[in-house]
């Protein structure tokens, strides 16, 4: 497939690739893959941070994990998943970066952008393969589409060992320093125990496949192994 991106990861707010899957980033980056973040609304409903604020820390978080990162500038908590200049706006950004796979939130999640977010990759990856669907760039359609996990877990399909990467992870959150520093009134996403719930998120999926450190993932169709002598490598 003739692709120009590795991957693409698309996120309601700014922070929301590095929480779910930061480490999976750093990660794809230091092997040598390609990939790119895409925010799609201005993020002008937090309680804590101007939009100017959170856009220049949200640069720092990608510079950090070694991607570029676009916003599609969108109205914060109005995500709408059949928001036709939305639907025309991805579509077109898929089109033109032409990624292999793309990351996103889950289906089911606390917050409704992250859900409208979830349902409009799903929705616009596949018609952005159809040759008739209405844009100005030629179709193009990502092999596969991955969730990483919110607020409402479940099992995940497969995990990714981050265990070097963890690191990283932090540095590109903590570049969210108006969402996680001590300024500020106090929200879910503020305190220690939503940095300790991360920490034992991560320890955990870790010691499902024997790892430090891992970050997990749901996806509808069943990831396939492409080489199976890496299932003989019996470090599993
Ligand atoms: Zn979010």
């Amino acid at each position: 497939m003739n692709t120009d991106l590795d991957f693409l990861c698309v996120g309601a707010h700014a922070d929301d690739v590095e929480l779910g899957m930061g480490g999976t980033v750093a990660k794809l980056v230091r092997l040598g893959k390609r990939g790119a973040i895409l925010d799609l609304s201005d993020a002008s409903m937090g309680t804590r941070g101007t939009v100017e604020e959170r856009t220049r820390e949200a640069l720092e978080a990608a510079r950090i994990l070694g991607v570029p990162r676009s916003n599609l500038g969108f109205r914060d908590g109005f995500l709408d998943s059949r928001d036709p200049a939305l639907r025309t706006r991805l579509t077109e950004y898929v089109r033109r970066v032409r990624p292999a796979v793309v990351f996103t939130h889950p289906l089911r999640d606390r917050h409704p952008d992250h859900e409208q977010t979830a349902q409009l990759v799903r929705d616009m990856t596949f018609l952005s393969g159809l040759a008739k669907y209405p844009s100005d760039e030629v179709a193009f359609r990502p092999s596969r589409v991955f969730h990483w996990m919110g607020a409402r877990d479940g099992d995940p399909d497969f995990c990714v060992d981050v265990s070097q990467d963890w690191e990283t992870r932090q540095k590109a959150i903590a570049a969210f320093g108006s969402q996680f520093g001590a300024e500020g009134p106090t929200t879910p996403l503020s305190g220690q125990s939503f940095r300790d719930f991360l920490e034992a998120r991560g320890r955990f999926l870790g010691s499902r496949i024997r790892a430090k450190m891992a970050e997990g993932f749901y996806c509808d169709e069943l990831p396939e192994i492409f080489d199976p002598t890496t299932l003989c490598k019996g470090d599993f």
